[in-house]
């Protein structure tokens, strides 16, 4: 029986992701996923990514936290449209709440999407949002066992971002190690390297953010 319930709570998620996959293709924008642990960088990624990119693209965030509005107020400041979702006490987003932000956006004029998981590494990659890319995101303080531990997000990931690298010299992070462990599980998986309090690595995140948003808006249905 239980199983059931849980079998229909995940075919229910899937039916409102697919609503949103087709309604973010007819409209060419682009939707990123970041999945990682409390702690790891997320917003401040998203801080210096909204700063490079938001005089050239429309964006939006969609945070989710289970309490407080304080990622949301961090990238409001930007002037760029951040709903946050608090799920009060729910360890992941799914996909009727993400679609309930979707269509309060203005998608006509939006290029780029990003949905900010609750942070956690386990159940965030079993719910489907809708979005194009899931982007895995670690900070070596974190271990480099991570990746071996919990591998579907690894598996499923797009991209795998290592943040917070201007820490390896005060932490015992085996870079090698770490990448060796990604490979096993998704051999074409890249990896990143990082600092978003530095701006260190940052070049090729956008370089991977703009090809994507090119070739979705190449494919927007109609075009
Ligand atoms: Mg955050
Ligand atoms: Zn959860």
């Amino acid at each position: 029986m239980e199983i059931k319930v849980v079998h229909n709570v995940l075919k229910a998620n899937d039916e409102f992701a697919a609503q949103t996959r087709a309604l973010l293709r007819e409209k060419g924008v682009l939707t990123v996923n970041l999945i990682s642990s409390p702690g790891s960088g997320k917003t401040t990624l998203l801080e210096r990514t909204v700063e490079a990119l938001h005089e050239d693209w429309s964006l939006a965030v969609i945070e989710g936290d289970l309490a407080t509005t304080r990622d949301a107020e961090r990238i409001a400041h930007y002037g760029i449209p951040a709903l946050q979702i608090n799920t009060d006490g729910g360890c992941h987003l799914d996909a009727h709440l993400v679609q309930r932000c979707v269509r309060d956006l203005d998608l006509d004029r939006l290029d780029l999407l990003f949905i900010e998981n609750v942070g956690n590494l386990v159940c965030p990659v079993g719910f489907d949002l809708g979005e194009d890319y899931k982007v895995g995101i670690m900070s070596v303080a974190e271990g480099d066992d991570k990746a071996a531990k919990y591998p579907r997000l690894f598996r499923e990931a797009a991209l795998v971002v290592l943040n917070k690298i201007d820490l390896l010299p005060y932490v015992d992070f085996d870079v090698d190690r770490f990448r060796a462990d990604v490979a096993a599980i998704n051999a074409n998986v890249p990896v990143l390297e990082m600092s978003c309090r530095t701006g260190e690595g940052i070049e090729a995140w956008l370089e991977w953010l703009r090809s994507g948003v090119e070739n979705k808006s190449d494919g927007r249905e109609g075009s």
